[in-house]
């Protein structure tokens, strides 16, 4: 597996490391993949070169439903670093999906006050565009949102 490289548009994602490549290939299309092995059909998350359960290493990115529980989240209130002062307050939540609670995905929570989330909440997945104040690119990805 490659290793990560540097990051030229640091704070955004590199999104030509090849291992992530195609979680933000489906995001430009608003969908939500995960690399599902081909062998057992287990979910594999965070990519890696083999299957934890049948070391299948044929692991195609397959679409999933973007649905999920909330399992975790922090609410950042005062900036710790520049590129993020604009964004305060912010949560991050760490979602575990509908068809696999084992694969659970960090991202920023939208749509919702810090107040109104508790454990296992229902979210989905929504795409948005993600920039920041210094720089003049913007990449779409999936936030997650409260199921209402
Ligand atoms: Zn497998």
């Amino acid at each position: 597996m490659d290793l990560p490289r540097r990051m030229p548009d640091f704070p955004l994602p590199d999104t030509e490391w090849a291992p992530g490549r195609g979680f933000f290939e489906a995001a430009a299309r608003s969908e939500l993949a995960i690399p599902r092995c081909a062998a057992c059909q287990r979910l594999v998350w965070y990519p890696k070169p083999a299957c934890p359960d049948c070391g299948g290493r044929a692991l195609p990115w397959a679409p999933v439903s973007g649905r999920g529980a909330l399992f975790s989240w922090a609410t950042v209130r005062r900036p710790l670093w520049k590129p993020f002062a604009e964004k305060v307050p912010y949560t991050t939540g760490l979602v575990a999906l509908e068809e696999d609670p084992r694969v659970r995905l960090v991202s920023l929570l939208a749509d919702c006050a810090p107040e109104e989330l508790h454990a296992d909440m229902a979210v989905h997945a929504v795409f948005r565009p993600l920039a920041f104040a210094d720089s003049d690119r913007a990449l779409v990805v999936p936030f997650f949102a409260p199921t209402r």
